[in-house]
């Protein structure tokens, strides 16, 4: 049965008993009418991520370097959530990876999957996803670096693709993707 979350909009497909949503865990969660089932078929059939995937393949083999990675990769769609979040052992802390000389590295996502499978392993509950280009994530990064003690760039696919740009590199990265 196809199923949609009244909370957080996501519609997915089970085949046994289900309670809450997979994607924000609320149990909001109702059968799918005509219209959101048809939606759901179309968005199988063509995976809005395809682009992200198919720029991170050729970068990966060396089709694209990496600024002409750059330059057009700053259109994907991408998933992310916010730096600080909850953890399941109740504490709140900041979900990044390490990178050079004290910064960091905060992971984007080619995938819904992919996102929840790293926040899964990373302990992190009751999240949001935001989905947006990656030019907008480096812009959005760009801006809280100003106020921020650590300094973060950005990883895409941790653990899979794991392309990063470094915190001094957003600049770089921005200018060429505008
Ligand atoms: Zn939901």
């Amino acid at each position: 049965m196809i199923y949609t979350c009244d909370k957080c909009r996501f519609i997915f497909e089970r085949t046994g008993q289900v309670d809450s949503c997979p994607d924000c865990g609320k149990p909001s969660i109702r059968e799918a009418t005509p219209n959101e089932r048809e939606e759901f078929r179309k968005k199988k059939a063509a995976p809005e991520n395809t682009n992200s995937v198919f720029l991170l393949e050729q970068h990966e083999k060396g089709l694209l370097d990496d600024t002409s990675f750059l330059k057009v990769f700053g259109k994907a769609k991408i998933f992310y959530s916010t730096p600080y979040g909850d953890h399941k052992d109740g504490g709140a802390r900041l979900f990044a990876l390490p990178a050079s000389e004290s910064t960091g590295y905060l992971p984007v996502f080619s995938s819904h999957e992919r996102i929840k499978e790293f926040y899964e392993n990373a302990g992190r509950c009751a999240y949001m996803i935001i989905e947006g280009t990656f030019l907008s994530f480096l812009e959005t990064t760009r801006q809280i670096n100003t106020a921020a003690p650590v300094k973060m760039g950005a990883v895409i696919d941790p653990g899979y693709f794991g392309v990063t740009v470094n915190a001094d590199m957003l600049d770089t990265a921005i200018s060429l993707m505008k």
